[in-house]
């Protein structure tokens, strides 16, 4: 069961949705990060969250409450769930790692938030390797209800069940795994992306067009049964067919297509240089953002009222 005190080091993208969600359950959580600047950023992402919350409907266990702060033994003081969440450096993470270890008690878990550095390099500086695990939350954490769990080498077996229920105990769906590179999720969407990106560059489709096809054709049905279901659904002997001759044509290419390293060069990042893929005008981030949230939103209601 989710433990009566968490920390949550690091407040950034990923830190106050992840403090929310913990606190709606009924933890009492403490937020954690290194400057007054971040813990004022993460007050009001908070607040932003929160919304975000109510506007989902999203149930509140009774007494949870989310603390902010830069004092690291107040962060950790009786803490039985240490989820860090700060930048993807490894050097950095073992630091906080050493610094965690140094101030609780042995049977305390320290999960991690990384993206992809494997648990068992990180692992390898710390004391009691076995009580770090992968908890790789998917952004925005508190919209979206699937954790994957990845032991590292050392990782205590016992800890991957224990993490598994504490994560159903606020009614996330636990995906365990075996380390790999990008785990499952990334595996996934990057390979979607390579073939996407392909199909721009060699012109085959325009962006809107893309995006409308992936979107309809393959994320609204995805969304309700996943691809091992999809399988069964089509017939395995219809994807022998199409999967005999198709996947020879995919994209095999192990690098980022030259237009995307292109239009970086040109500082066309995205939403955050109002440049990217498409171009966006005046106050078009913003809407965009708004319409996003919007809609995930409406669609985690509707997806979560589905089995
Ligand atoms: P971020 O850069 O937005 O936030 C990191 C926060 O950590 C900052 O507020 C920073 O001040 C703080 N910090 C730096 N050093 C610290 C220290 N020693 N102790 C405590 N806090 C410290 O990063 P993010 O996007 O929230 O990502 C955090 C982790 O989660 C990374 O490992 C990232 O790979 C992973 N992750 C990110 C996403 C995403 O979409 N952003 C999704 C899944 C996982």
């Amino acid at each position: 069961s989710l433990p009566n005190i968490a920390t949550v080091i690091g407040s950034g993208t990923m830190g106050p949705g992840i403090a929310a969600t913990l606190a709606r359950a009924g933890a009492t959580v403490r937020l954690y990060d290194i400057s007054d600047e971040a813990i004022a950023r993460a007050e009001a992402a908070y607040g932003v969250v929160t919304g975000v919350l109510e506007a989902v409907g999203s149930p509140m266990v009774p007494g949870g409450s989310v603390s902010f702060g830069t004092d690291l033994d107040e962060a950790l003081a009786g803490t039985g769930l240490i989820i860090e969440a700060v930048p993807e450096k490894l050097e950095l993470k073992q630091k906080v790692f050493a610094d965690i270890e140094a101030r609780v008690g042995d049977d305390v878990i320290i999960a991690t938030n990384t993206s992809g550095i494997p648990i068992t390099t990180m692992a390898e500086s710390m004391t009691l390797p076995g009580r770090l695990i992968g908890m790789h939350w998917s952004n925005p954490p508190h919209l979206i209800p699937m954790i994957e769990i990845i032991p590292g080498k050392a990782t205590d077996l016992a800890l991957v069940d224990k993490l598994a229920e504490i994560v159903k105990s606020f009614n996330y769906v636990p995906v365990i795994e075996k380390e790999i590179p990008g785990f499952v999720e990334n595996r996934v969407l990057y390979a979607i992306l390579r073939e996407c990106m392909a199909l721009l560059e060699e012109g085959i489709v325009t962006p809107e067009g893309l995006d409308a096809c992936v979107k309809w054709g393959i994320g609204y049905k995805l969304s309700v049964v996943g691809p091992t279901r999809l399988l069964d659904m089509a017939g395995l002997d219809i994807y022998q067919a199409v999967s005999g001759y198709l996947n020879k044509e995919l994209d095999v290419s192990t690098d980022t297509p030259q237009f995307i390293k292109d239009k970086i060069a040109a500082g066309q990042l995205g939403f955050k240089t109002g440049g990217g893929m498409y171009e966006y005008g005046e106050g078009d981030v913003d809407a965009k953002r708004k319409e996003i949230i919007t809609g995930l939103i409406a669609a985690r209601k509707t997806l979560s009222s589905i089995p």
